[in-house]
Formats: structure tokens, C-alpha cells, sequence
């Protein structure tokens, strides 16, 4: 945020809006969009239109407006993380292969470049799952690209992302088969998202509640919520708890690990949950100063969890650095309030009653963290950085 604060214009922030509409206009490109759940919640506040006027449905519309063929929501693609990474929790922590604990969650890579800079010994605990954004790319570029009859070549893969770290992400290569490449081909922040609009002179009040194109369209509840702190702690224990006792557990019965609390303990929240005669401990944490601690407090062996979900930005992607600036006030929390009311209110809690997560399954992957899901949904953090140090730039 302080590049966009800079006094004297030295330091300008990052502007990858030209490259898209090079790519909007090149007809030999198929431009396949997807938004991140924490957008929904700040986009607005930079077009000048209430909360409840700016569903998810009208980015999609504007995206549409201005030229991207294919638009999907990222909460399908969170559902498929929280399928891949509560399946390797559970594998983890059932076989006894997870012999150091605890086990980290993987989506933020501001975390990533975090861990991988400050404590390169803990990296072997990260969940080798990637993010919602890069395994949309990667099912973009192969299960889509088939559907459409074409080469992933062909597919220009855009996100739009509340996060500026996730510009970095972006350069994590994707190795399948023939196709050697980019998961995402460019991510414009929430900022980027309301500037290109403005210069497409779409009046806001004109945009439809659309949906996402087929046959990736449906998201859950559970989702929705990655956006904020304890999210995907959250979503990630209803699905872990159906896999360990197949049938669900109330919706909100770890509703334990959301913000309100964040402040307390230094930030984390944390909890004992007994699923049967299975104990589990789990923390929640957001913010780096936060996450140093926890992590100093772990490896002095004062605490001790078997899952840990960290995000760089207080209060989560809601916070991110790509979204929208208010001069001194924290807008975070609030926003992380839409996205559990959206959860509550929708028909869906579960990632793994995603009809079209489990058709994903079903004609592609076959099962979670089955071989070709490894090849196109994880990824070697040791192996990344032994070729590049943090594994991206
Ligand atoms: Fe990006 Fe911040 Fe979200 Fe991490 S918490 S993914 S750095 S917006």
C-alpha cells in the first residue's frame, strides 16, 4: 500500500490492465476470467455502489462487457482446494505419515514467500495443495480447454484477486503432459478491476446479475468464506469431518475459528475438536507479526496443533493489499462479515456437495488427490525452491 501512497510518484504500483485488453483483442485468444470471493466484497466501494448492489453476478457481467469470453467465480475453485487439502489433512493425520506437526495451509503466497524466506526448515509441513486461483488455471487449461475442443495454448487464463502477491503466484509453472506452461496468464487486483471498467466507460448501475458459465459454475458456502480469516480452517473442517464420520456435522460447528476473536492471544484462534475419539488442534492466524509469534511459540514447543491455516493480511484476503484503500481505516473485518452472511444464506455449505466439484471428479480427476490431481492441482514447495529459491518471483 505504499507504493500507491508514494509522495513523490517514485514507486508506482504494478498496472497489468494493458496486457489483458492486448489479450481482449487478440482473436486468437480465448480469455477465460475467474473472481476471487474476497472482490465481491470491496469492488463497490470503489464505483460508488452499495453492498447490496453489487453482487458477484455484475463482475461477471462487466468482465463480459468488456470482452472476456468464459467467467467463473474462484469459489468453485476454492470448493476443489478444500476437497484436495482435506484430504490430504486427513491422510496425513489418520496414517500417522504426518510425523511433524502441525500441517500448514497453502493459499496465501504471501505467507508462502514469508515461510519460505524466514523458516525454509518448516516448508515440508505445507500442504502441497495450490491455491484456488492456480488450480482454476490448471482446470481451465486442461478439463475446460478439452470441453471446448482446444489447445491450452489458446486459453488466456485472467484472475481478478484482492491480493498483490498474487501477481508473484502467477509465475508458478504448471507441468502436465505436453502442455508445459502457466497456470495464470495475468491477475489484475480489485483496484485494476474498477479502473478497467471506468476506462471501458460501463456505468455500474447498468451491469446484470449474471452467472458463471458452465460447467464450472456452482460454489458453496464454504467457498465463499476463504476470503476471510478462519475461512478456510473453517470450510476445510465440515469437509474433513464428512470424510472421518461420512455425514455432515452441523454447519457452523467450527464456528469457533472465525475474526471476531482475532485480536485475542496474540492474534491466533485456536481449538480442540473431538470427532469421536479423534482430537484435533487447530489454530487460525492472520497478519505476519502475528504468524511469527505462533510460529516462534510452536518451534519453542510451548503450543502444540496438528493444523495451522496463516494469512498474510489481517483479517485475510478481505484486507488484501489489491483491494480498495480507506486512509486509516481498517475495512477488513466488516467485509469478512459479508462473506459469513453469504455462507449462511446459501443452499450449499459443503464443499464436497458441489455438484460440479464432484462432476469434476467424475469425468476428470477421478478421485482427490488421485495422481492426476497431483500432477495438476499440488505442487513441491522443497523442489521449487531448491530451482528458485522461493519457487516464484
Ligand atoms: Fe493475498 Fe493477503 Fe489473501 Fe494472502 S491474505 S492471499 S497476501 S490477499
Amino acid at each position: 500500500q505504499c507504493i500507491t501512497h508514494c509522495p513523490v510518484g517514485a514507486l508506482r504500483e504494478r498496472d497489468d490492465t494493458e496486457q489483458v485488453w492486448e489479450a481482449i483483442e487478440d482473436p486468437e485468444k480465448i480469455v477465460v476470467a475467474q473472481v476471487a470471493p474476497a472482490v465481491r466484497t470491496a469492488w463497490a466501494e470503489e464505483l460508488g455502489l452499495t453492498p447490496d448492489e453489487a453482487p458477484v453476478g455484475k463482475i461477471l457481467d462487466a468482465l463480459k462487457k468488456m470482452g472476456a469470453d468464459y467467467v467463473f467465480d474462484t469459489t468453485f475453485s476454492a470448493d476443489l482446494t478444500i476437497m484436495e487439502e482435506a484430504n490430504e489433512f486427513v491422510q496425513r493425520f489418520v496414517t500417522g505419515e504426518f510425523k511433524e506437526r502441525p500441517m500448514f495451509t497453502s493459499c496465501c503466497p504471501g505467507w508462502l514467500r514469508f515461510i519460505k524466506s524466514q523458516y525454509p526448515h518448516l516448508v515440508k509441513q505445507l500442504s502441497t495443495a495450490k491455491s484456488p486461483q492456480q488450480m482454476f488455471g490448471a482446470v481451465m487449461k486442461t478439463y475446460f480447454a478439452d470441453k471446448l475442443g482446444v489447445a491450452p495454448e489458446k486459453i488466456y487464463t485472467l484472475s481478478i484477486m484482492p491480493c498483490v502477491a498474487k501477481k508473484g503466484e502467477r509465475e508458478m509453472e504448471m507441468f502436465y503432459e505436453e502442455y508445459a506452461g502457466h497456470d495464470i496468464d495475468a491477475v489484475l487486483t480489485t483496484r485494476e478491476l474498477a479502473k478497467m471498467i471506468r476506462s471501458a466507460h460501463i456505468s455500474p448501475e447498468t451491469l446484470e446479475d449474471i452467472e458463471s458459465d458452465r460447467p464450472m459454475q456452482e460454489g458453496t458456502g464454504a467457498g465463499v468464506i476463504f476470503g476471510a480469516t478462519g475461512g478456510v480452517m473453517e470450510a476445510a473442517l465440515r469437509t474433513a469431518y464428512y470424510i472421518l464420520k461420512k455425514e455432515n456435522p452441523p454447519a457452523d460447528a467450527f464456528k469457533m475459528v472465525r475474526s471476531p476473536g482475532f485480536q485475542e492471544n496474540h492474534g491466533v484462534m485456536e481449538a480442540e475438536l473431538a470427532i469421536d475419539d479423534i482430537t484435533v488442534r487447530i489454530a487460525v492466524v492472520s497478519g505476519l507479526g502475528n504468524t511469527r509469534r505462533l510460529l516462534d511459540m510452536i518451534e519453542r514447543g510451548e503450543v502444540h496443533y496438528d493444523f495451522v491455516e496463516v494469512m498474510a493480511c489481517p483479517g485475510g484476503c478481505v484486507g488484501g493489499g489489491g483491494q480498495p484503500i480507506h486512509d486509516g481505516e481498517e475495512w477488513a473485518f466488516d467485509r469478512g462479515k459479508k462473506l459469513y452472511c453469504l455462507d449462511e444464506n446459501a443452499d450449499l455449505r459443503f464443499s464436497h456437495e458441489n455438484p460440479d466439484i464432484n462432476q469434476l471428479y467424475a469425468e476428470y480427476f477421478g478421485e482427490p488427490n488421485s495422481h492426476k490431481a497431483h500432477m495438476l492441482l499440488h505442487t513441491d514447495h522443497l523442489e521449487a525452491m531448491a530451482k528458485t529459491g522461493i519457487g516464484y518471483k
